[in-house]
C-alpha cells in the first residue's frame, strides 16, 4: 500500500493523499452512521485527468475504492469498507459555466448542490433538484443516487436533469461529457449507465445540468386534510388548476407533525394537531398576481367540497420558509429517535394507507413498541418511514419487516436513497433475476477487476 500510495502522490500531489486519523475519521462513514470503517487512506484528485492516473494506478495493484461525495447518503454506500481507499472529489467543485440562452450548468462533480442552485440563481435561472442535504450533498453523489427530493413531482428525478456526463471508467479512460442540448437519438444513452449506480461503473468528475428559467412567482401553503382521500383530491385538483401543476407536495402524517411540535413552537405555525395528515403545497410560476390568485381560489374550492379542513398561506418568503423548515426537520426528528432506520419505499399513492395497515400490524406482531413516523413525496410514490427501533440489535429486523410488507404488496424498495450496502438483500423484491443478470453484466464489462463501490448495489462476487 505504502509504494501505491507514493506512486498515487506523484499523481495528485502532496495535499491528495491524507492518511492522518482525523481526516480517515472524517471519511469513514455516511449518514445512515452505520458499520463505520475508517478508510486505508483518503484519495483528492483535483482535476479528471488525476482522477484517471488514480484509478489506473489502483486498478493495476487490485486496490479498492470506494467514491465519496458529501456523504449525505443514507445506505452506506459512500462508506468505506475494510482497506479500501477513499476516493473523495472535494477538490473538484468548481462552477464552470452557467448557460442562460442553453438553459445549462456545467459543474464539477464535487460541487455542492447549493452552490449549484445559488450559481443558477444568480443567473436567473432555476436548478430544481433540492433536498434536505442540499448544504452537503454533491452533484456526483445526486447522480451517483439518482437523487429526488422535494420538486421531482414538477421537473423530475436526477435522472431528467443530466444532459451529459464525463465519467472516468475503472481502467482510467476519460468519456468525456459531449451532450449540450436536450434531443440526442445517437444510439445508446451511456451517461444512463451512472446515473444511480452508486459509483459502482465509473467516477462521474463533471456534469452538464438542466436548469429552467427562474420563476418569478411562489405561493405556499400548509394545509391539514381530514384523510386520505382528501388528500388525493386536493393533489389531482391542483395538478388541474395551477399552470403546470405543484411543484411540490409534501404530506406529513400526524405522527410526523408531532414529532416536529417543538420546531412548530418555535416557528409560531398555527394549524393544531387535530387532523390526520399535513400537506405542504407549493406552485411556482411566471405571473405574481394571477399565480396568487388562482392558488388561493384553487385551495378555497377545496375547502368548500370540505377536502380541505384549515390552512394557512404563505404571506412571506420567511414564513414559507418556516414552512420548509418544518417538513426538512426529518433529520432532527431520526436524531431524537435511539435507533433510527429510514425507508423510501416507493408505490403509488393509492396504496399506502393499505400498506402503512399492514406494516403497522406486522410490528405489532413481530417487533411490538416499534414507532414510526411518516413522511410522503406524494406525487412521485415515496413514502418514507422512519422508524425507531426499540434496540440496536433489531434495527435489521425492522428493516425485514419493511422489506417483506414491500414484497407482498409489489412496492419498490428504493425511490431515492439508493441501495448501498444496506439494502443489497432486499433488491431481488424490486428486481427480477434477469435485471440482476443485466447489472452484474454491465459491471463485468465496466468494471472487471471490481474496483470500485465493491459490494454496493449487487452483493460481492462469489
Ligand atoms: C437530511 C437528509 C435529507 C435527504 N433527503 C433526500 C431526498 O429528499 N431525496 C434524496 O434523493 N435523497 C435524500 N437524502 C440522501 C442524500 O442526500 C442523497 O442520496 C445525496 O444524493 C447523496 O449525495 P452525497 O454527495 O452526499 O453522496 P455520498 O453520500 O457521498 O455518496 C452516495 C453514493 O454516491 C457515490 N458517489 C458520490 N460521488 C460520486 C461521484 N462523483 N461519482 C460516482 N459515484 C459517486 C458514492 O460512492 C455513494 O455510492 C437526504 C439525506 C439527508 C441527510
Amino acid at each position: 500500500v505504502t509504494s501505491l500510495l507514493s506512486r498515487i502522490e506523484a499523481v495528485v500531489g502532496d495535499d491528495g493523499v491524507r492518511v492522518d486519523a482525523d481526516v480517515l475519521e472524517r471519511h469513514s462513514v455516511d449518514w445512515s452512521r452505520t458499520a463505520a470503517q475508517r478508510p486505508a487512506a483518503v484519495i483528492r484528485p483535483a482535476s479528471s485527468d488525476q482522477v484517471a492516473g488514480v484509478l489506473a494506478l489502483c486498478r493495476s495493484a487490485a486496490q479498492p475504492i470506494v467514491v465519496q461525495g458529501g456523504l449525505s447518503g443514507v445506505c452506506g454506500a459512500a462508506t468505506p469498507r475494510r482497506g479500501e481507499f477513499a476516493l473523495t472529489l472535494e477538490r473538484m467543485s468548481a462552477i464552470e459555466a452557467v448557460d442562460t440562452d442553453g438553459l445549462l450548468v456545467v459543474a464539477e462533480a464535487g460541487a455542492i448542490l447549493q452552490r449549484v442552485q445559488e450559481a443558477a440563481a444568480a443567473a436567473g435561472l432555476l436548478f430544481p433538484l433540492d433536498l434536505g442535504a442540499r448544504g452537503s450533498c454533491t452533484v456526483g453523489g445526486n447522480i451517483a443516487t439518482n437523487a429526488g427530493g422535494n420538486r421531482v413531482i414538477r421537473y423530475g428525478t436526477m435522472r431528467n436533469l443530466v444532459l451529459g456526463l464525463e465519467v472516468v471508467l475503472a481502467d482510467g479512460s476519460v468519456v468525456p461529457a459531449r451532450q449540450r442540448i436536450l434531443k440526442d437519438a445517437t444510439g445508446y444513452d451511456l451517461k444512463q449507465w451512472f446515473i444511480g449506480a452508486e459509483g459502482t461503473l465509473g467516477v462521474v468528475t463533471r456534469a452538464t445540468l438542466r436548469v429552467e428559467p427562474r420563476p418569478q412567482s411562489a405561493n405556499s401553503a400548509l394545509l391539514a386534510v381530514p384523510d386520505f382521500d382528501a388528500v388525493r383530491t386536493v393533489l389531482s385538483s391542483l395538478r388541474r388548476e395551477l399552470v403546470g401543476g405543484p411543484s411540490a407536495f409534501e404530506v406529513m402524517w400526524a405522527d410526523y407533525w408531532q414529532s416536529v411540535a417543538a420546531t412548530r413552537a418555535r416557528l409560531g405555525l398555527s394549524l393544531d394537531g387535530a387532523h390526520a395528515y399535513f400537506v405542504l403545497v407549493e406552485h411556482e410560476g411566471f405571473d405574481d398576481a394571477l399565480d396568487s390568485e388562482r392558488f388561493a381560489a384553487a385551495l378555497g374550492r377545496l375547502v368548500e367540497r370540505g377536502a380541505i379542513a384549515d390552512a394557512v398561506v404563505a404571506q412571506s418568503a420567511r414564513e414559507r420558509d418556516a414552512f420548509w423548515q418544518v417538513r426538512d426537520a426529518v433529520a432532527d426528528v431520526l436524531s431524537a429517535m435511539r435507533h433510527p432506520v429510514t425507508f423510501d419505499v416507493g408505490l403509488a399513492a393509492a396504496g399506502m394507507p393499505r400498506f402503512l395497515e399492514r406494516l403497522q400490524r406486522a410490528f405489532e406482531a413481530r417487533l411490538p413498541g416499534t414507532r414510526a413516523v411518516h413522511v410522503a413525496h406524494l406525487g412521485d410514490g415515496t413514502l418514507h418511514i422512519l422508524a425507531d427501533a426499540v434496540e440496536l440489535a433489531r434495527e435489521h429486523e425492522v428493516a425485514d419487516v419493511v422489506y417483506a410488507t414491500v414484497a407482498e404488496l409489489g412496492a419498490s424498495v428504493s425511490t431515492e436513497h439508493g441501495i448501498g450496502m444496506l439494502k443489497r438483500d432486499y433488491l431481488r423484491h424490486s428486481r427480477s433475476a434477469a435485471e440482476l443478470a443485466m447489472m452484474r453484466g454491465l459491471k463485468s464489462l465496466l468494471d472487471p477487476s471490481g474496483i470500485l463501490g465493491r459490494g454496493r448495489i449487487l452483493s460481492d462476487p462469489a
